[in-house]
């Protein structure tokens, strides 16, 4: 079962969040105890780690994960659940920055994501409260609209990709009640309850054969004579290693640390909310245009999961459903003094391009930094990253041409020159509108 724990991993109330609070039932797995041997180990039970491990395993490789906390506590079992097609720089922003060739293959490559995961959730069963039911950007002002037609325009022109729509304001209204300027519909998104997705996944990896330890932080990594990751009470000796502990990753590998910002992002789920209250009559997943996106959606059982405000101070909010409260009801006055059934947080690591940092340092594998776009993309790196230690790297090659650079002034500055970018950013959202 998912239990409750106060270790690695359990801060910002995830034990509050509704996903544990509704989540499928679940093994415990043990902690590593003692010396073992493997082709793989990985660190980190998200849906990279696991999805790197499955397709490791299902290729042949006796593999050993390690999960510091519980199976899915990191981003992976708290996020919004949206499955958002592509990368977190849209079309447009992928040509600017490698030109038309590149970009489409990164795009093409990017959306496999999607089919990956449906075809995950139904060769394994998972119930995971899967919803094909779109995601739509909502336009927050006029040239919010502009910039979303022209993205339109690119992925068509570039990408030869036309499952875009844009909508008018009353269009968009009468797929979530809240006065946007217009919107760009995604068919192909949707949205879905990502801790059982995740547990779903773990479930998958045992079943090929892959040995989960939790409550095993990885504390050493050695890579001479070969791979060796230590944990408090045992060691895995082993080819390869994958670092797959996202924004919660210390410590191991300099390189690969100091291309992430943590950054704390908070949600809540709403009481269940019936007949003119439910405000997402069309049941899409949503965000919009600001640069510290709100982003939302309906639970199966009927409540709006609003995801909205950051912080980029260490410490979260005291009251997180009160931090996120004022977020909701901007967007939803309709919704003002409604409860408040749930409320927690998590980190999201994100990278100074927006853009994923994946590859690998000899036999140190690596897969983070999504951007905020992680709920699909991470079971694609996994894949890749699964692909490329076993004798094919060809694509995990051109991911890692992403390469987002470090952030300036190394680990001990990063913080504080990122904050200032940020509210410099938030500020100019709050001018804007
Ligand atoms: C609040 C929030 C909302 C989000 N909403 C969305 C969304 O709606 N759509 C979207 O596409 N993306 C969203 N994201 C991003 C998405 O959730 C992530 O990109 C994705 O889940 C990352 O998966 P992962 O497996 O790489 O990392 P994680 O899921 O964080 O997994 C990493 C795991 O590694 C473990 N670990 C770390 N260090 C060690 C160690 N030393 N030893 C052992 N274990 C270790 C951690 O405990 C953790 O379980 C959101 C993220 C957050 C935080």
């Amino acid at each position: 079962m998912v239990s409750s724990s106060t270790g690695f991993n359990s801060g910002l109330d995830i034990g509050k969040s509704y996903y544990v609070a509704t989540a499928n039932p679940a093994p415990d797995h043990p902690a590593l105890i003692g010396h073992v041997e493997a082709d793989l180990v990985v660190v980190g039970g998200g849906c990279t780690g696991l999805s790197a491990a499955l397709h490791a395993a299902q290729r042949g490789l006796k593999v050993v994960l390690l999960e510091g906390g519980k199976i899915g506590w990191g981003a992976s079992g708290r996020n919004g659940g949206q499955m958002i097609p592509g990368l977190r720089k849209g079309a447009k922003g992928l040509v600017k920055a490698f030109g038309p060739e590149r970009a489409k293959a990164l795009f093409d490559l990017a959306f496999e994501a999607r089919g990956l995961v449906l075809d995950i959730i139904e060769r394994h069963a998972i119930d995971c409260d899967l919803r094909l039911s779109g995601h739509l950007v909502g336009a927050v002002n006029s040239s919010d609209l502009k910039d979303l037609e022209d993205e339109a325009e690119c992925l068509a022109r570039v990408m030869n990709f036309r499952d875009v729509e844009i909508l008018s304001a009353a269009e968009a209204r009468g797929k979530v009640d809240t006065p946007y300027h217009g919107a760009m519909y995604e068919p192909l998104g949707g949205h879905m309850h990502p801790l059982n997705y995740t547990l779903g996944l773990a479930r998958a990896a045992v079943a090929a054969g892959v040995t989960i330890h939790e409550n095993s932080v990885a504390v050493r990594l050695e890579r001479e004579p070969s791979i060796k990751v230590s944990t408090a009470t045992g060691s895995v000796r082993a080819k390869h290693v994958v670092l797959a502990g996202d924004a919660l990753l210390q410590g191991l590998e300099p390189r690969v640390n100091s291309r992430i910002m943590p950054v704390g992002n908070y949600i809540v789920a709403t009481e269940p909310l019936k007949g003119k209250r439910n405000v997402i009559p069309a049941n899409v997943a949503v965000s919009d245009t600001r640069f510290v996106v709100n982003y939302y959606r309906m639970s199966a059982d009927g409540r709006l999961l609003f995801g909205g405000g950051e912080r980029y101070t260490p410490s979260p909010p005291a009251d997180i459903a009160g931090f996120v409260r004022p977020h909701m009801e901007q967007t939803f006055p309709q919704l003002k003094g409604c409860r408040i059934d749930h409320a927690w947080g998590g980190l999201v690591s994100v990278t100074t391009s927006r853009l994923p940092h994946v590859g690998h340092y000899g036999e140190v594998y690596f897969a983070h930094g999504y951007s905020g776009k992680g709920v699909i993309l991470s079971t694609l790196s996994g894949k890749l990253l699964a692909e490329a230690i076993t004798g094919d790297a060809s694509r995990l090659d051109l991911f890692s041409t992403l390469s987002p650079l470090p952030f300036p002034g190394g680990t001990a500055l990063r913080g504080p020159l990122y904050v200032l970018g940020m509210l410099w950013y938030a500020m100019r959202d709050r001018i804007k509108h």
